[in-house]
């Protein structure tokens, strides 16, 4: 069955042109130009992926994405109008999966879509098999720091922390590569799954908020600590 995307984009001929490459590509695309017809078509749809715009008509981009993201999990790929990094660090903090900068080209776009899609595939297929009711709880444990592999819920101190999904995955990467050196390259494509140069900024910023919740003082770290000139390491 082909995927399904949603395209919400308030400007008539780019929304005409990203269905026409969409579905050239051969996804299922169906299109909308305001913020509160996106949450209607995604909650009827519930798509593969949504092409979200934040300039929109009624209710803006990030508004649609704080909303849907509280009921599925769906990819989201953000379009900005410009370069700007408040832009990005609200698009990633409402849930935004990746975000690119207009104008762009629909080579990029292309590849960006293919990279969430893949990603939300093997996404599904690993909640698939945790949800198994067999199989036994999988947990890393670092002292009072347990990530509970099979719920996808970390505790500090046997209390569940609010963690969205990409410091779920991100800190479960880190743990799973424990006092190794990773480049915020590597994180980033690994995490984010961007086959090519992305910005590295997104995953400081999310070190950051997972250092908010899981050292004793995220201004002192000891548990993600940075390496000068090189990236992050994990040390439990
Ligand atoms: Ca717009």
């Amino acid at each position: 069955m082909p995927e399904t995307i949603l395209v919400v984009e308030d400007e008539l001929s780019l929304q005409e042109t990203l269905a026409y490459n969409l579905k050239k590509e051969g996804y299922t695309v169906e299109t909308v130009g305001d913020g509160r017809s996106a949450l209607e078509s995604a909650r009827r749809l519930k798509p593969d992926l949504i092409v979200l715009d934040i300039m929109l008509p009624e209710m803006d981009g990030f508004e649609v994405a704080r909303i849907l993201r509280k009921e599925m999990s769906t990819a989201i790929l953000m379009l900005t109008a410009r370069d700007d990094e408040i832009d990005r660090v609200v698009g990633l903090e409402v849930g935004a999966d990746d975000y690119l900068t207009k104008p762009f080209s629909m080579r990029e776009l292309m590849a960006r879509v293919k990279a969430q899609l893949r990603r939300a595939r093997l996404l599904r297929e690993e909640m698939g098999k945790s949800r198994d009711a067999n199989t036994p709880h999988e947990k890393l444990t670092f002292d009072n720091l347990v990530i509970d592999l099979t719920r996808r819920e970390v505790t500090l101190n046997g209390e569940a922390i609010q963690i969205k999904p990409k410091e779920y995955e991100l800190l479960l990467f880190l743990a799973e590569h424990r006092r190794q050196m990773l480049s915020r390259e590597f994180i980033l494509e690994r995490v984010w799954g961007w086959d090519f140069i992305g910005d590295s900024r997104t995953v400081d910023v999310h070190v950051r908020w997972l250092r908010q919740k899981i050292e004793a003082d995220s201004s002192n770290p000891t548990r993600i600590v940075t390496v000068r000139g090189g990236g992050y390491r994990f040390e439990g």
